[in-house]
């Protein structure tokens, strides 16, 4: 069997024995439950004591708040020195859809929320025009948690170090589809180096997981040319998690 297709279903297995050991809620239609505040706080997931939602808790129990409280004290690596907040990301515990960025920037590393600058604000417009918010609807987050100095690229030793963070966040919440937005967190989850340009329009998976990669909001912002691209890639995106409703 090609690599790609062992890969696959290897993580296919992966989700399965993440659902078989941490008990995952599997109704779909459940209210969504809003983890973080926009001030940044978290409370308790009310899923972990409510066995009618299908939860089996045992020694190997995890959930969004015990990821996020990791996140804020990690020193995994070098961003752990130099950022002012981790931003482990915000959302609903059962969301439709997870979106994935790259890092946080100065005004995400300044209030420890993803996406709230300028692009986030364009992405909400994104969100909206698929009839999604982003308080009931979304969970968001990115490849890594803490800013690079300079809104340099992520390093290879880096998205290491936080990736594992990532994977606990999307098996706890099992989206029924993935948006990735621009190149690095395309490229890391596809396991692929072609350009944006090249790949949109496909579907992938990981974990499991439909994954559609679209371009950065920033990037669009910059450049509308690529707002026509983006509009396919979300209508996309409605279409599978309509298909799963
Ligand atoms: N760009 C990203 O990729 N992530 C953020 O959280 C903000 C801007």
């Amino acid at each position: 069997m090609e690599q790609k297709k062992l890969k696959h279903y290897w993580d296919i297995l992966n989700s399965a024995e993440a659902y078989l050991r941490g008990g995952r809620r599997t109704d779909a239609s459940a209210p969504p439950e809003l983890l973080y505040t926009p001030g940044g706080e978290t409370r308790k997931e009310q899923l972990s004591s409510n066995p009618e939602a299908g939860d089996v808790h045992g020694p190997t129990e995890d959930s969004l708040e015990k990821i996020a409280e990791e996140v804020r004290a990690c020193r995994k690596c070098r961003l752990g020195e130099t950022r002012r907040n981790a931003v482990p990301g915000e959302g609903v515990s059962n969301p439709k859809l997870m979106i994935i960025g790259e890092a946080p920037g100065a005004q995400e590393d300044g209030s420890g929320l993803p996406f709230v600058g300028r692009a986030g604000q364009y992405l909400d417009k994104w969100l909206s025009a698929i009839n999604l918010s982003r308080r009931e609807d979304v969970f968001i987050g990115n490849i890594i948690k803490c800013r690079p100095p300079d809104n340099r690229d992520p390093l290879p030793d880096e998205t290491a170090a936080c990736m594992p963070f990532l994977k606990r966040q999307l098996d706890l919440i099992q989206p029924r589809v993935i948006l990735t937005l621009g190149r690095i967190s395309t490229h890391i989850l596809t396991d692929t180096t072609e350009g944006i340009g090249k790949l949109h329009g496909r579907v992938f998976h990981f974990r499991g997981v439909p994954l559609i990669p679209t371009y950065h909001p920033s990037g669009v912002l910059r450049n509308p040319v690529y707002r026509k691209p983006v509009w396919d890639d979300l209508q996309k995106v409605q279409r599978i998690i309509e298909k799963q409703e």
